[in-house]
């Protein structure tokens, strides 16, 4: 048997030379080459003649007759275009930025193979982009690898055909890879023993399309399987641990919802109650409060931090921003401290910090709410048993975990806040040693925020007069801009520029001259950005131009437009939730996403028929994969090789599975490069 996790140049063939290449592309171990897999299959086996063409995929063999490279209206853009006959017919062969191709076919008595898209452009038809490859070679590929050949994606300086020879040669190998994983579900269409092996013969070197998809469904399962498996041994882990356990104060609970002036929503009851029972358990409250931007989370966690304080211990709450930190700080202010909560706010531009430090090393704060200077290494908690995490996704794995560091004899209790709705693949899967509660309901009497999707040219017309109108009854506007300031770089060039915070504050202050116009974004000073919030939070300011910083939190309910330029360049999660900076208070509020393309694309208009952030959150998840969604995932650590998080059915399948190996993890020291797979995973998902 093949060990998969040995290094490359164990396999015959791969000398010092390759390994090295090999390395720099990231590829170390056999497992590692193994499943590199083909992005795509070149099918030789349908060879058409030019003149029984169909649109769709096509492959002919045929000789250059004419070619030629113009360039487009636009310089950056060269068309390479060619006649390309089989000596019955002939048809227009077309490369987009690739003049050297009218260089490549000088000889024009030489055979080729081609294949691309045969499809309709401007009216006429044509092939687009289509690979060349002399026909000569292709016979002799096809003598001895088929007719359906795999076509690798190129890493770093490894060209595609490299990859195809490389793994070709190692084709004996294969059949000596062990099975990955224990056992597999009887239910299943895979064949048990062996499993893997076949499915990356398959992969690599399949008869025909059919074949390579089942190949992919088994290895998707693997995957999955392992990520779920690791969710799975977390949750074992932390329920190893011991938290302080906190009892129900239903006085102090009644207390609280009497001097609201509010009810809560039934969701916000169920989710608040899900929470309370988790503390008085002996093991560490792992869960995950989902609700959408303006459902009231901040309430819910209050009821926890009271619950915590009555029985004597600290909490501490982590927000991303110092604005939304000292936002929570003020509001949790006003419900809790005359419940006899003590309150500190700890942020970097926060005065006397070494007095209000020792004021949490001695106890005598309850709670702790503040930004990373909360984490440093010199704040000290008497007794932190709570920590609650706003706009979890925010933090990366190593935050979460210094922050529940920061208790001493217990593991606390961590509840983790986020208005990004996670979908139930990604809950089963990333998400899955976490409980969660859904606050699935808004406060009643809000009303939907209206949403219109507009080309840069239909601003003049459709949104500056409503604008003024809002304008006139009192009302707040945010104008979101990706840039913070015109740069000189490259981008420049380019036709459509995106336009910056502080021209589009030039341009609004011609265009709205009575209004109170200001900025802010990221790079400011914090004390800078709180004022400015401030003074739009108070309506000293009308219109407040910012980038995204504003995107989590605040709530400044007078406010009811929301104007995102440049909307096509943001994922559907992050355009809802800027969009829940509006509607937050009684009036009618309206977001207007600002296009700079011709045509609005297929998201944005799903933002514009949808409020649901939850709908939003999974049709992004099949757009764009979850490492867009899921801001901690992003340093692509999460890159799924096969899976998608969108397959519900091969999920359902490996978390039974998953559930049962968990019971007894002994096994994983059979299975080393299960386990070392798995360890990874964990340590990705740890209490997410
Ligand atoms: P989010 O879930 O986005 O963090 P917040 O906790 O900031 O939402 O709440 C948004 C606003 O709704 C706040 O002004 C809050 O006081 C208010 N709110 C919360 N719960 C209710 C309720 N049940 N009824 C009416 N208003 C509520
Ligand atoms: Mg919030």
């Amino acid at each position: 048997m093949l060990n998969m996790l040995s290094e490359v140049d164990i396999l015959p063939g791969i000398g010092e030379k390759t390994k090295a290449d090999l390395n720099r592309a990231g590829i170390f171990t056999v497992r590692d080459l193994f499943y590199y897999l083909p992005r795509d299959y070149e099918n030789y086996q349908n060879l058409t003649h030019i003149s029984d063409l169909h649109p769709g995929k096509v492959s002919f063999i045929g000789k250059i007759v004419d070619i030629e490279t113009k360039n487009a209206r636009s310089r950056r853009l060269s068309i390479t275009e060619a006649i390309v006959s089989d000596g019955d017919d002939s048809v227009r062969a077309v490369w987009f930025n690739q003049p050297y191709r009218a260089t490549q076919f000088k000889d024009k008595n030489i055979e080729y193979l081609f294949s691309g898209q045969y499809e309709l452009q401007r009216g006429r038809y044509q092939l687009s982009n289509p690979k060349v490859e002399k026909a000569t070679a292709v016979e002799e590929a096809s003598a001895y690898a088929g007719k359906f050949q795999p076509i690798y994606p190129q890493k770093s300086a490894i060209k595609p055909d490299t990859f195809k020879r490389l793994i070709f040669h190692l084709r004996a190998e294969f059949a000596k890879i062990p099975d990955l994983l224990p056992s597999l579900p009887d239910s299943s269409s895979f064949a048990g023993k062996n499993a893997r092996r076949d499915a990356l013969y398959k992969i690599h070197f399949p008869e025909n399309q059919s074949e390579a998809d089942v190949a992919r469904t088994y290895l998707s399962y693997e995957e999955l399987f392992e990520l779920i498996l690791a969710a799975r041994l977390n949750r074992n882990e932390n329920k190893k641990l011991t938290a302080r356990q906190i009892p129900y104060n239903n006085d102090a609970m009644q207390q609280l919802l009497k001097s609201l002036p509010f009810q809560l929503t039934q969701a916000q009851k169920i989710s608040a109650w899900e929470i309370i029972k988790d503390l008085e358990k002996k093991t560490p409250m792992n869960r995950l409060l989902q609700g959408d931007v303006g459902s009231g989370k901040t309430i819910v966690a209050a009821t926890a931090i009271l619950q915590a304080t009555k029985a004597g211990f600290q909490s501490a709450l982590l927000a991303p921003t110092s604005i939304l930190a000292t936002q929570h700080a003020e509001e949790l202010d006003k419900i809790l401290s005359p419940l006899g909560v003590k309150i500190g706010l700890l942020v970097g531009a926060t005065k006397h910090k070494p007095e209000l430090k020792s004021r949490i090393k001695s106890g005598e704060v309850d709670l702790v709410v503040g930004t990373h200077a909360i984490i440093t290494d010199d704040t000290q908690f008497q007794d932190l048993s709570l920590c609650i995490i706003d706009e979890q996704h925010r933090f990366g794995v190593q935050q979460r975990q210094k922050l529940l560091l920061k208790a001493q004899d217990f593991a606390p209790h961590l509840l983790s806040m986020t208005a990004t709705p996670i979908p139930r693949s990604l809950q089963l899967t990333v998400f899955g040693d976490l409980d969660v509660s859904i606050i699935s309901e808004m406060p009643h009497g809000r009303k939907p925020i209206r949403t219109k999707v507009l080309t840069e040219v239909e601003q003049r017309e459709t949104l500056y007069p409503h604008i003024r109108d809002e304008l006139n009854l009192g009302r707040q506007a945010y104008w979101i801009c990706k840039k913070i300031e015109d740069g000189h770089s490259r981008d420049s060039m380019a036709k459509q520029e995106t336009i910056s915070v502080k021209r589009q504050t030039e341009k609004l202050k011609t265009i709205f001259p009575r209004a109170k116009i200001e900025f802010l974004h990221g790079r400011m000073k914090p004390a800078e950005k709180d004022e400015i919030m401030a003074k739009f939070s108070n309506h000293k300011i009308d219109i407040l131009v910012s980038t995204t910083v504003v995107e989590v939190g605040v709530n400044v309910p007078n406010a009811t437009i929301m104007v995102i330029m440049d909307a096509e360049s943001y994922g559907l999660a992050q355009l809802h939730q800027l969009r829940g900076r509006v509607g937050r208070g009684d009036f009618q509020s309206y977001c207007y996403l600002i296009t700079s393309a011709e045509q609005p694309t297929r998201r944005l208009l799903e933002v514009e028929k949808s409020t649901d952030g939850f709908h939003l959150a999974e049709v992004d998840l099949k757009l764009r994969g979850p490492g867009e969604i899921y801001g901690s995932l992003q340093h692509g650590a999460l890159d799924l090789r096969i899976a998608s998080l969108a397959d519900t059915h091969l999920i359902n399948l490996a978390q039974r599975h998953a559930e049962k190996i968990s019971q007894n993890p002994e096994i994983m020291i059979k299975y080393k490069e299960l386990g070392q797979g798995i360890k990874k995973y964990q340590q990705l998902t740890t209490l997410n």
